[in-house]
């Protein structure tokens, strides 16, 4: 049991370190780089006026509207998650189905885009506020799930709490400001 949970653990980190650096690979600005072209789909979406929603029809099935912003998530999470899970075996498979549920139903806009997540929670999280200073700042917070990975390669740049002001609003010129 223990050793199963150490799996588990064990996997979680290769991947998620492994998103990391796709991500931030992804943001070394080159015409060359095809995953700069890819991502940037994410940051061009305007997630200013969204509200958390059900999702699309299409979503159950892992796309996400459009070619570039499917494949930024497969190349990002999906494929790298199957890799590594096949690798570390044991019980590590079952992050599959809880990554399934946590993309299809909270990462857009209930968690990940939710700009009225903020304050402690947003240390030990990567989500509202910390990922939406990430489109604000794209050179800080690169890290998915938790910032483990901005904290130990020194991208971290958490939120101030109880500062409105310095919260981050997603602005009409975000996709100018990459
Ligand atoms: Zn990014
Ligand atoms: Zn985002």
């Amino acid at each position: 049991m223990f050793i199963e949970f150490t799996k588990c653990i064990l996997a979680f980190l290769i991947w998620t370190l492994i998103a990391y650096c796709i991500h931030r690979a992804a943001h070394i600005r080159s015409k060359a780089n095809l995953l700069w072209y890819i991502h940037k789909a994410h940051h061009q979406k305007d997630y200013k006026n969204q509200r958390p929603s059900w999702p699309q029809w299409y979503e159950y099935f892992f796309c996400f509207g459009t070619t570039r912003r499917t494949l930024d998530i497969w190349i990002v999470f999906v494929i790298p998650l199957i890799v590594v899970t096949t690798v570390v075996g044991g019980k590590s498979w079952t992050l599959l189905p809880l990554y399934y549920l946590y993309e299809v139903f909270l990462a857009d806009t209930v968690v990940e885009h939710n700009p009225k997540i903020t304050g402690a929670i947003t240390r030990f999280l990567s989500i509202g506020q910390y990922h939406l200073k990430h489109h604000a700042k794209p050179r800080v917070n690169y890290s998915f799930f938790i910032p483990l990975w901005d904290y130990v390669f020194g991208t971290c740049d958490i939120p101030q709490e109880n500062s409105p002001r310095r919260n981050v609003t997603l602005t009409a010129s975000m996709g100018t400001s990459l």
